[in-house]
């Protein structure tokens, strides 16, 4: 078998390498052994500004461009939906908080975004003494469904096997690769946390970051927003909520924990009032920097051994982007942006 590309691994960035793929045709097949489940269990949020500070969120505006007409692609294809418009209402802690709404609504970016006055949350489930600063044109992503879908649909196209790459399997070949029979132009690596486990890039600086979500049934919570304070709680439908998410820099298992349940119902007690009941748990890696961006570009000696990684916290509005920019450079020698490039990290 030939290919133009394997692609390791099938989360938000093997979705975003192969889809630019299809579109561009160009053959490959993907491998994916379900070790890492970032993707599946992320809430999916995509929100250009940072709502601890108010600031915008890093290249923001040019990531939503390219994000959102892509996932109403992925609808078409695969004619379900996944995207989801959803207003943010975050409260606020103090009067100086407030300020700093007012003062953030008048920069450029955040007019789009940001309402620039203090609301109320008239909910009866909800403790907001200082108000809620109110967040429109942002949304989620269902990546849960997106995912089983599209490995479905790769699937029905013998694109994509179930099944772990094996790394001391590869064998290079003037200028392809060989693995188990498939002869390749490229290997790109979109293995998450799983990247630690790759000889050829496990030592670039990732500081994985595991979060824990608990999704709770609150029927008296009737909310179409997504309420923000110390944790989020996002309406799914069916009086489901997702609630989320931790941070917890140790812990490298995709195992929830009692101790991640505790601390998130603790900081929901502190402003949901309403009766609930949990019905969910789940946990993953977040495949993060230490500069918080991404990870792209291609080994410094054997050069058609890529990577697509380091998404954090943000995959829902990177991947796209950042899959374009690894494309462009692998076909189109176009270079790839210095702050995203693997390059940065050379000794
Ligand atoms: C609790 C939580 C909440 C989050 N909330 C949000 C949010 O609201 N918005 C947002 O934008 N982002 C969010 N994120 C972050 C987002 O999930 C990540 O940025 C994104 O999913 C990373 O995608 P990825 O494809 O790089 O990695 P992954 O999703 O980890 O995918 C990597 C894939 O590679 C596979 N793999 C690894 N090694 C191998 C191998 N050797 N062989 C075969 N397959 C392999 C794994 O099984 C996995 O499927 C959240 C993350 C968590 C954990």
């Amino acid at each position: 078998m030939e290919v133009d590309y394997i692609i390791v691994g099938m989360g938000l960035a093997g979705i975003a390498f192969s889809k630019k793929l299809l579109a561009e045709k160009k053959s490959f097949v993907v491998f994916e052994n379900e070790s890492q489940h970032s993707s599946t269990v992320a809430g999916g949020v995509y929100n250009p500004i940072v709502l601890k500070r108010f600031t915008p969120v890093w290249d923001a505006a040019m990531q939503l461009k390219i994000a959102l007409p892509f996932y109403g692609e992925l609808e078409k294809t695969l004619q379900a939906k996944y995207t989801h418009t959803l207003p943010i209402h975050r409260i606020f802690k103090s009067i100086q908080e407030q300020n700093n709404w007012f003062v953030a609504c008048d920069k450029p970016l955040m007019q789009d975004y940001m309402l620039p006055t203090v609301g109320t949350d008239k909910n009866q489930g909800l403790v907001s003494d200082f108000g809620v600063g109110k967040l429109v044109n942002t949304g989620r992503v269902d990546t849960k469904s997106l995912l089983k879908d599209y490995r479905s649909f790769l699937m029905g196209k013998g694109l994509l096997k179930m099944e772990s790459f094996e790394y001391d399997a590869v064998e290079h070949i003037e200028s392809s690769i060989k693995y188990k029979g498939i002869t390749a132009g490229h290997i790109v690596f979109c293995e998450g946390y799983g990247m630690l486990k790759n000889p050829w890039f496990k030592d670039l600086p990732m500081q994985e970051a595991k979060g824990e979500l608990i999704t709770i049934h609150a029927p008296a919570l009737k909310t179409d927003y997504l309420i923000k304070a110390s944790v989020f709680v996002m309406p799914i439908g069916n009086d489901l909520y997702k609630v989320g998410a931790t941070f917890n820099w140790k812990d490298k298992t995709n195992t929830p924990t009692l101790a991640g349940k505790e601390e998130l119902l603790m900081k929901l007690d502190m402003f949901l009032t309403c009766p609930y009941q949990v019905v969910d748990h789940v946990a993953g890696i977040r495949p993060t920097v230490k500069d918080r961006r991404p990870l792209v570009g291609v080994h410094p000696v054997y050069k058609n051994l890529a990577i697509l990684n380091g998404l954090g916290t943000r995959g829902v509005m990177i991947a796209p982007q950042a899959a374009n920019q690894l494309y462009d450079f692998l076909e189109h020698q176009i270079a790839i942006p210095k702050e995203v490039c693997i390059g940065r990290f050379k000794a």
